[in-house]
């Protein structure tokens, strides 16, 4: 299908194959000093000590959970309205993920009285997910987890360049996970960064993102070690040049491209507002938004899958974020069936429309004229 308006798109141009031929030209594809400059240009974007380039935002997750000690026995509470691999990292650990629900209408991140409410005495972290590039609650989420002692994961793969308070997204809690797979705000391809400030971690992490092994190929062709030891059971969690090439570029158009999608975000919110039949969650977010998903939530009665269909047919490509995690059949027979009221209600109403930074201006005036002709028909 050749749809008039995706999901998303990439914002990709001659930068990017630039970038791409002068890793090729150089003759080292595997991680050395292209990534290390990425990194160093990562960790100093988002003001954190560490950014510690990896193959993507579920090995991320894994290692994350990892570090921070979490194993069997322990739990992990983590939001339902997210991509599995939110929970998944914590099951890859042996640990159990407990599910809370997200605050409402409003604001579709997990709430922190819900947290505090499935706390036990087998908690051992927390991880919250920025839904749509908008940041959790985490003042309050902090002082819930420093009342328990409990460490702190940010799913930050919605919100690369995201602040609170001033504060940027992955780094409130020990450690934030970044993708930067291809519908995300900054793209590689595949790939993911975790950000941490604290040098124990950094150190754990970069042992096992490569096996486990103290020293990296690249150290020993630079003739910085000769041998190794293997202290850890790693993984091979790597990046490569051309990755973190495309992903340096992508770093330096980030601050424009959110701010574009903020731009078409506000204006969708101002035209579909005036509509009447939807509910248009995030809007009083007190931070600066990633914006990198514009969430709807139709009206309670209104048939989703004839609204979906419809735009469809418009070519107009819309998705749904997110079947709740904890309904899934894994987690159904994993973890049973716990009751979070609000995630399945707005579950099924929610659809994301598109918002991608090269949207140019009729492909959003169509989209606001399309769910407005749609909407009226599917609304009861
Ligand atoms: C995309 C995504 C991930 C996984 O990212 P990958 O880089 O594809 O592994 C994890 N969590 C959330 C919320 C995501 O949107």
């Amino acid at each position: 299908m050749e749809w008039q308006v995706p999901l998303s798109d990439l914002s990709y141009g001659e930068e990017e194959y630039r970038a791409a031929l002068d890793v090729l030209e150089s003759g080292w594809l595997t991680m050395g000093a292209v990534t290390e400059r990425f990194e160093r240009a990562f960790a100093e974007c988002l003001g954190g000590r560490h950014a510690i380039a990896v193959s993507n935002a579920t090995a991320a997750l894994h290692v994350a959970n990892l570090v921070l000690g979490v194993g069997p026995g322990d739990e992990v509470i983590v939001p339902s309205l997210s991509f599995v691999a939110t929970a998944n990292a914590v099951k890859y650990a042996n640990a159990t993920p407990v599910f809370a629900d997200i605050r409402g209408e409003e604001d579709l991140c997990i709430s922190p009285e819900a947290i505090r409410a499935k706390i036990t005495p087998r908690t051992k972290a927390i991880v919250v997910m920025h839904y749509g590039g908008y940041m959790c609650d985490m003042p309050a989420i902090l002082a819930i987890a420093k009342e328990h002692d409990l460490t702190v994961i940010e799913d930050a793969a919605h919100a690369p360049g995201a602040e609170l308070n001033g504060k940027k997204a992955g780094t409130w809690g020990e450690i934030g996970c970044f993708s930067f797979f291809s519908n995300k705000n900054l793209v590689t391809g595949e790939g993911g960064m975790i950000v941490t400030d604290r040098d124990d971690l950094a150190e754990q992490i970069r042992l096992l993102r490569s096996h486990g092994m103290t020293s990296l190929t690249w150290d020993r062709h630079r003739g910085r070690a000769h041998s190794y030891d293997v202290v850890a059971l790693g993984y091979n969690y790597r990046i490569d040049e051309l990755r973190s090439a495309l992903g340096l570029v992508q770093l330096e158009k980030l601050a424009d491209n959110n701010r574009r999608r903020r731009t078409i975000s506000e204006h969708y919110r101002s035209e579909l507002a005036k509509l009447g039949f939807l509910s248009l969650p995030h809007s009083s977010h007190p931070g600066l938004s990633a914006a990198h998903l514009f969430p709807v939530l139709l009206d309670a009665g209104a048939e989703r899958q004839g609204f979906i269909k419809s735009m469809h047919a418009r070519g107009i490509q819309t998705s749904v974020h997110y079947p709740p995690i904890h309904q899934f059949s894994l987690y159904r027979q994993d973890e049973g069936s716990p009751y979070l009221p609000m995630t399945e209600q707005i579950a099924l109403r929610e659809v994301t429309l598109p918002l991608y930074p090269t949207m140019n201006d009729a492909q959003v005036e169509l989209v606001i004229k399309s769910v407005d002709r749609e909407l009226a028909r599917v609304t009861t």
